[in-house]
């Protein structure tokens, strides 16, 4: 198999700083040595609550942030060790594309010249084809041409996504971060909007990390599935492993919230207590302890060891 991105204990920390002096008094662990890997036009759903890490994670390993600890391979690369020539030539091929698109567009700008931009950056094609580039990506985007002329107020959030899809599609990506790409939109949108990515996915062979705070809107797109808590990858497993076989209490709680199709079927809701502990001050041992319903008394105390539980199925979980 042909792996596309490999990150192996990536860590990314903030520090806190305080005073006038800027004091470091710590730091907010929002990545803390995870690990995995994406095959080529594959998509790795990266699952869990705000706040847990995911879009950290995304910057991450294309290198909008840069990282603490680890290492991030794209195509065998080392990314955190380019130079700025070579991060710079590689750019393109490494999108990202998030919930809000509207806020990145110039409310001034026409959006097939907000579309065309990065590509006339780059010099990856001249100012006289890039109309037509331009049309031809709105087009594939499922965009008629004239909109190409208009300004993003005159948009839908729907029709705003596929704005932001269309800019990161026409710099020719091998390899895309969606962060939440469908969470501001109505249900019905959401389905289109994956549909087209998935359309997309197949027709260019693209590479995806879909992040999402709900299990149910990575289920159709992803081939496998990683669920993040409070900075650490709690379970990493195929699609069909996953949702057929969670094994972490985290992930059965996420699962419990998905509705299920068959109306007969009944699948009992599991509620977590609680919010999501600071990443600055986590608790010790398993950091899901304090909200866990199956909790016993080592939790507190150890760190579950992440590990195979067969089938490519990792868990970190003393239970299990
Ligand atoms: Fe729950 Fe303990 Fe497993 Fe953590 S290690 S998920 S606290 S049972
Ligand atoms: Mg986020």
């Amino acid at each position: 198999s042909d792996v596309i991105l490999e990150v192996k204990d990536l860590k990314k920390y903030f520090p806190i700083r305080t005073g006038v002096l800027k004091r470091t008094i710590g730091h907010v662990k929002a990545v803390d040595q995870i690990s995995f890997t994406i095959i080529r036009g594959e998509t790795l759903g990266l699952v869990g609550e705000s706040g847990c890490g995911k879009s950290t994670v995304g910057r991450t390993i294309i290198r909008l942030y840069d990282k603490t600890d680890g290492t991030v391979l794209y195509k065998g690369q080392d990314i955190h060790q380019l130079g700025k020539k070579e991060l710079r030539s590689l750019r393109p091929k490494m999108q990202l594309v998030f919930q809000d698109p509207f806020s990145s567009l110039n409310p001034r700008v026409k959006v097939g010249e907000s579309i065309g931009e990065a590509v006339v950056d780059h010099g990856l094609c001249s100012p006289k084809e890039i109309r037509e580039r331009v049309m031809e990506v709105l087009r594939i985007c499922g965009l008629a041409p004239y909109h190409y002329d208009r300004y993003p107020h005159e948009f839908s959030g729907g029709q705003r996504q596929r704005i932001g899809i269309a800019r990161a599609l026409i710099l020719q990506p091998d390899f895309i971060v969606l962060d939440e790409p469908v969470s501001a939109l109505d249900v019905s949108i959401q389905a289109q909007i994956i549909n087209l990515l998935s359309d997309l996915q197949q027709e260019s062979n693209l590479t995806y990390l879909f992040i999402s705070h709900d299990l149910s809107v990575v289920e159709h797109i992803c081939t496998s599935v990683a669920v993040m808590y409070l900075g650490s990858i709690v379970e990493m497993a195929s699609r069909e492993e996953l949702f057929q076989n969670p094994l972490h209490p985290y992930t059965k709680a996420l699962l419990s919230a998905v509705p299920i199709p068959d109306p007969t079927a009944v699948r009992e809701r599991i509620l977590l207590k609680g919010d999501i502990p600071s990443p600055a001050n986590p608790p010790s041992g398993c950091k899901f302890h304090t909200r866990c319903p199956m909790a016993a008394e080592i939790c507190g105390q150890q760190v579950p060891e992440y590990r195979d539980a067969g089938n490519n199925h990792f868990v970190a979980c003393h239970l299990v």
